[in-house]
């Protein structure tokens, strides 16, 4: 079979530029569509081609289909995307009328809120992590056999979806099939990330145990934390040849600490000698500090910590599990080790000028040196969603780039914005530091 996946362009839009001219907060989702890729891995008798609109532009969407001729085309996207997904299907469906290929709606927001495409240009929806069921999927196609897929459902707008929930498992990761990076290598120069540089993509683990009531994680693998192996890992590392820094995509790196003990022993015996960026709960750096030690040594440059906020009030409203002292601390520690600090804040719409003047003071404190201030955004399908629901004044997914406010605020709408512009503007301030 011809399979074409397809990453969507940036389609968020900003309210701040839109109604106020404030231009220096739009968010832009740059990086290789790794996802993709790893769906690429597993269709490895199948003849797969990546069309990246983040690079490419869109005008030439229908000439690469025309030329390519796909039988499925895969279509991922996050929440903000999600309308950008819907018009390429509907483009395809549209031009090639009784000639269209079968189209499959992944990624993020399929996970989080399936219904969303249970439309009529859109085939098929896959849920979770789809390397194993989409291949499931196109191979029934192939034989021309309807199964029943768990974490697959046929698309019907006439009625609700059929959707029978996977239970997923270290099968799911098909862990000795290895993305394919070479689909993707003659963007390769294109993806570079702010405050970063030129970056390759790994994804070590999938999913996340616990329930942060705003993230979409923990609906990717039904709240199951799934580590690929040590050696398909180190074996990813070292097939980015052409890159010196490699960011694990992992939403936690760190969720299994002899595990990534062990992994870090195995990149240094392995001489990988890249340098790695990962994520990591600010617990993880209280109660562990010595696993963080150890990737130091094994290549990590730079940790990336959802302190989501400096008031435990709103960490509890989060589900974080955490406090402020332990982001303090685990900032102390971080401190000592000289690892750069990404430190991710959310910005609650309750948030008053106390509250930015405080978070802005907290920064300075702690001298972080790339914070990322971003609204609390309540993504369809989290329980955040479901918290907020009664609250959303903006229901327009392309809105969803946790750069927009799309609830209610408690400051009037152009002082809150002018505030958080001003937090960006400080922002990049410390970004032209590092
Ligand atoms: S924010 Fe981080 S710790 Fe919380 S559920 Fe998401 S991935 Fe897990």
């Amino acid at each position: 079979m011809k399979v074409l996946l397809i990453n969507p362009p940036n389609h968020g839009r900003s309210i701040p530029e839109e109604e106020y001219g404030i231009t220096s907060i739009k968010a832009i989702f740059k990086g290789e569509p790794l996802a993709l890729e790893v769906i690429a891995g597993n269709l490895y008798d199948h003849d797969v081609m990546i069309l990246d609109l983040k690079v490419d532009p869109l005008s030439i969407l229908m000439e690469t289909v025309n030329r390519f001729q796909p039988d499925i085309v895969g279509i991922t996207s996050v929440t903000c995307e999600a309308d950008a997904l819907i018009d390429i299907a509907t483009t395809i469906k549209r031009e090639l009328s009784g000639d269209a290929p079968i189209v499959v709606a992944g990624g993020h927001h399929a996970s989080c809120d399936p219904d969303y495409f249970n439309i009529e240009s859109i085939d098929y929806i896959v849920c979770g992590v789809g390397k194993a069921s989409f291949r499931t999927l196109i191979n029934a196609i192939e034989k021309q056999c309807p199964v029943s897929i768990p974490g697959v459902a046929k698309t019907d707008p006439s009625t609700r979806l059929d959707l029978t929930p996977r239970k997923y498992t270290f099968e799911d990761l098909v862990d000795h099939r290895p993305p394919r990076y070479d689909l993707v290598e003659r963007y390769r120069d294109t993806y570079v990330m702010g405050g970063i540089g030129k970056a390759g993509f790994v994804v070590t683990a999938y999913g996340c145990v616990h329930a942060c009531s705003f993230c979409s994680i923990p609906a990717i693998t039904q709240g199951s934390y799934l580590t690929h192996s040590i050696a398909a890992s180190i074996a990813n590392m070292k097939t980015l040849d052409s890159v010196s820094l490699i960011r694990c995509v992992d939403a936690n790196t760190f969720g299994n600490i002899p595990f990534a003990n062990k992994f870090a022993r195995a990149i240094i015996e392995s001489k990988v000698n890249k340098k790695i960026v990962a994520d990591v709960r600010a617990d993880t750096v209280v109660n562990h500090p010595e696993v963080i030690d150890l990737w130091q040594q094994a290549g990590l440059v730079a940790v990336v910590i959802g302190f989501e906020e400096i008031d435990d009030r709103r960490l509890a409203f989060f589900n974080k599990k955490s406090s402020v002292q332990t982001n303090i601390k685990a900032l102390d520690h971080l401190k000592k080790t000289g690892l750069k600090v990404i430190g991710d804040f959310i910005i609650s719409p309750d948030y008053d000028r106390r509250d930015f003047k405080a978070l802005e003071t907290f920064i300075d404190t702690h001298d972080i040196e790339l914070p990322v201030p971003s609204i609390l955004t309540p993504i369809p399908g989290t329980p955040l969603y479901r918290h907020m629901k009664d609250k959303i004044e903006i229901t327009d997914l392309s809105y969803y780039t946790f750069s927009n406010a799309v609830t209610e605020t408690t400051l009037g709408k152009a002082e809150f914005y002018t505030l958080y512009a001003d937090l960006f503007k400080k922002f990049h301030s410390h970004i032209s530091k590092s």
